[in-house]
């Protein structure tokens, strides 16, 4: 009789975790809080929600690092990703995913896998004894939380983030906004048509950034340490940084032309990406905001198209827990200080749905093979995955240590590959071929049961 695998948390990580492990034919039992317990962001006892967007960002294999990390966890097998690809929505070259049927699918998957079982129940500590995985994300439950920092030996884990408002689409005005993805990106009209564009001229952009700059915003509470990850700022921290910061970051208006005034340039446009398959939600892009309630519908009504709109969610701001994991974690994703218990997802300090389900796909083969006996070769470092994992285990400055979406910065470099905008293209190209070659000889070093398709 081997080991039972216990994961705590059923999200991104814990749910592929113990997907794999499963599949390589442990037991395994997934303690997950929700329902019972709530956190402020997850709206239901599913496993595999999906809290803020619903994109797995570029699909992209070949030139685009997270598109690479999804290529690997399909090879892998994996759950999160192929169910992602079931329930795909249309989003130019990117993957969105209709949220409800896709969580919900993961919950029928893990629930109906013969080697495992799902305790919906909170853990306050870290265990002593067995095999642990804790995959308890960014809103870790505070009791758990405590426990972690007193074992590790660090004073708070959190530091925050904000995430983006949802509008009822039958409230914008589609005689100002209009349907394009930049550059018409997309095999199928659907998929150019994808994004939802309001445009601005220069008067109201300035007008809209002298109203962010003013609005009422949430404060930490004294005492509490904020920093952001660079790549989820709130739009009035981008303001704050310079008036132009917008209009080149996610206000750019290139690649993208108004059918309602073709001859005009706008000189910022605001995206909304669609939330669900019916249609009926979109989020604004990267328009992440801590602004209050009140401040946030007037501002956001400013642009042009959203005069009226109605929010199904406002933005708002939220703790994230993660570990200094190059001090704290070995290659094995182990606490050094005590090897049975394992760390998966964003609370390792990789940022993202895709980042976070690929450390569980690792964690849970790491823990089944220890617990089987078996050698499992260290996972390519120029692979994705390997990639990502190196670096928040002993590649990244500890001192200095954020969150990390995986990126092609993260690769050891390629030795006689031009530089250059067509060099770039043949560099990563060159990346994602080495890189797929080194995960299918890692996975092919093991047996596992393959996914369901
Ligand atoms: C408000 C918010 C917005 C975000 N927006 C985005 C986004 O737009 N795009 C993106 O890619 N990523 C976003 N993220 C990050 C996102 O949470 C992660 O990318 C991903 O969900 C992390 O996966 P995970 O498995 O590590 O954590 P989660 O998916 O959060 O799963 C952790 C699970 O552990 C459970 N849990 C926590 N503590 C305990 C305990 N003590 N006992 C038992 N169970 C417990 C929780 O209920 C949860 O189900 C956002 C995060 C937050 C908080």
């Amino acid at each position: 009789m081997t080991d039972k695998l216990h994961i705590v948390g059923g999200g991104m990580a814990g749910s592929e975790a113990a997907w794999q492990a499963a599949n390589m034919g442990v037991s395994v039992v997934i303690h997950e809080m929700r329902p019972k317990v709530e956190t402020f962001a997850h709206k239901t006892g599913k496993l595999g929600e999906m809290v803020c967007s619903n994109s797995f960002r570029s699909d992209d294999h070949e030139q685009n690092a997270v598109g690479l990390l999804h290529w690997e966890m399909k090879e892998a097998g994996g759950l999160v990703i192929s169910t992602a690809y079931r329930h795909r929505l249309p989003a130019g070259g990117a993957l969105a995913v209709d949220r409800e049927p896709f969580s919900e699918e993961i919950t029928a998957q893990l629930n109906a896998h013969p080697n495992i079982e799902v305790s919906y129940e909170e853990i306050s500590e870290l265990p002593q004894d067995g095999q642990w995985i804790m995959a308890t994300g960014p809103l870790t439950s505070d009791g758990l939380g405590q426990a972690i920092a007193r074992a590790t030996g660090t004073e708070s884990l959190a530091f925050f983030d904000a995430i983006a408002p949802i509008v009822y689409a039958d409230t914008i005005d589609m005689s100002k906004a209009w349907m394009q993805s930049r550059y018409d990106k997309g095999e199928t009209e659907e998929e150019q048509r994808a994004y939802l564009n309001c445009p601005m001229d220069k008067e109201t952009y300035e007008a809209f950034i002298d109203a962010l700059l003013a609005a009422d915003k949430t404060e930490f509470h004294e005492g509490e340490t904020a920093g952001y990850f660079d790549g989820c700022l709130p739009i009035e921290v981008m303001a704050e940084r310079g008036r132009e910061t917008l209009r080149h970051g996610p206000m750019k208006p290139v690649g993208l032309t108004n059918p309602h005034e073709p001859d005009v340039k706008p000189w910022a446009v605001v995206q909304l990406r669609r939330d669900n398959a019916l249609g009926t939600l979109f989020n604004i892009v990267g328009f992440q905001t801590k602004m209050k309630y009140g401040a946030q519908k007037e501002v956001l009504r400013m642009i042009p198209g959203l005069e009226n709109a109605s929010f199904a969610r406002l933005g708002g701001i939220h703790r994230n827990t993660f570990l200094n994991s190059p001090t704290l974690l070995d290659e094995r994703m182990r606490l050094r200080t005590q090897p049975n218990i394992r760390f998966a997802g964003q609370i390792t300090g990789v940022e993202g749905y895709v980042e976070s389900a690929a450390m569980g796909l690792l964690a849970g083969r790491m823990a089944a093979a220890e617990i089987l006996g078996q050698e499992l070769p260290s996972v390519p470092q120029d692979s994705a995955h390997g990639a990502l994992v190196h670096h928040i285990t002993g590649g990244a400055e500890a001192k200095t240590f954020q969150p990390m979406n995986v990126n092609f910065g993260l690769f050891r470099p390629l030795e006689g590959v031009k530089g250059g905008r067509r060099g770039r293209r043949d560099r990563y190209k060159a990346y994602t071929d080495r890189a797929k070659e080194a995960w299918q000889g890692w996975l092919g070093t093991q047996t596992i049961a393959t996914a369901a398709e």
